[in-house]
């Protein structure tokens, strides 16, 4: 960041952020550092871009990022324009499957307007915003950040006010030299480093986009119960198929036919992952149920339930193996581990 030269100063004179070539060079601009109100010399060599640098030498902390956001408040003041952001709802959920689905609502195009009224550092209610703009009966405030994102209080205070608010993201220029030239484009053509805070249509969009993106979830529940079905469907027949081999060849049981109804694996088969993880509630029951047969503390059977928190956890192990880790884990048989497993509703056995 020392990298950086201070692009604008105070003029004294007229208190108005001024750029080197606006003023006499040297001490005879009789400018001030914005950000600590030490006087500045103008700086207008060959070699570097022409800048301010303090009278007595040194530097300080705030006065490249404090002159940025106090020259683009004059801007927008001084040319009385406001180019607004673009309006979109954005809302996202989980579907069945586990997979993020998002539904986007475009209401308004980026546009530049003229404003009647234009004020700087203006408070209203809580909160100061970086400057407050009039079109026809309707006030905008901006809030300006250059080297820190906003706040989530203020943008709370802002959002409060209930008047509509939009923000301008400066960070650019925390890597790249801030120019008068390169904040005129920043302010007045990006329309990417910009959006509402609030604006009186963005609820009714919000509302709209949910209503899509539910009737989107039920049709993915429907696809996902589908899908459940299926896999059921082939699971039982292949349980049958095998129940039926056993039957003919009772010496390989190495267990009595009343484990085809236990909770664990036939002999030869291998349980399934079901295709999304089970709800909170049914993990909790089963764990529940699990610790009332065995005695065991619920924490240490949620302690083991909870290292499962995504679907793809699970696509990177086995059923078999998950239960002969947890059985260990939690010094119980494996076949109380699979009962788990299967109430819950991680398994198909
Ligand atoms: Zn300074």
């Amino acid at each position: 960041m020392s990298a950086l030269l201070l692009p604008f100063a105070r003029r004294i004179a007229d208190s108005n952020l001024v750029s080197p070539d606006e003023v006499p060079r040297g001490a005879g601009c009789n400018c001030l550092c914005p950000g600590c109100d030490r006087p500045v010399i103008a700086r207008q060599g060959t070699e570097r871009e022409w800048h301010f640098a303090h009278a007595k030498g040194g530097a300080c902390q705030h006065g490249y990022e404090v002159s940025v956001h106090e020259i683009a408040k004059q801007m927008i003041r001084h040319r009385r324009e406001l180019l607004l952001p673009a309006l979109d709802a954005v809302i996202s959920a989980t579907d069945s499957f586990g997979l993020l689905i998002e539904e986007r609502m475009h209401v308004l195009n980026a546009k530049t307007v003229h404003l009647d009224q234009c004020k700087t550092s203006q408070k209203r209610d809580e909160v100061t915003a970086d400057v407050a703009g009039r079109v026809a009966d309707r006030e905008i405030l901006v809030e300006i950040t250059v080297f820190h994102r906003l706040m989530p209080e203020k943008r709370d205070r802002l959002i409060a006010t209930g008047i509509s608010s939009m923000q301008i993201d400066l960070g650019e220029f925390k890597v790249s030299q801030a120019t008068r030239a390169k904040i005129e484009v920043a302010l007045f053509e990006n329309t990417m480093n910009r959006h509402w805070l609030n604006h009186p249509r963005m609820e009714q969009a919000r509302r709209e986009a949910q209503t899509k993106l539910d009737a989107k979830l039920e049709q993915r529940r429907a696809e996902w119960q589908l899908a459940e079905e299926k896999r059921l469907e082939e699971h039982s027949k292949r349980r049958q198929e095998l129940a039926e081999f056993q039957f003919a060849r009772p010496s390989l049981l190495d267990k009595p036919a009343e484990s085809i109804a236990s909770h664990r694996p036939l002999l030869g088969t291998e349980a399934m992952w079901r295709a999304s993880l089970p709800t909170q509630e049914n993990v909790y029951r089963a764990s529940q149920s699990l610790s009332a047969r065995t005695g065991l503390d619920i924490a240490i059977v949620r302690a083991a339930t909870n290292t499962i928190t995504s679907r793809g956890q699970l696509a990177t192990t086995t059923p078999t193996n998950l239960a002969t880790e947890w059985a260990a884990a939690l010094n119980l048989p494996e076949d109380e581990i699979f009962r788990l497993l299967s109430e819950a509703g991680y398994i198909l056995i």
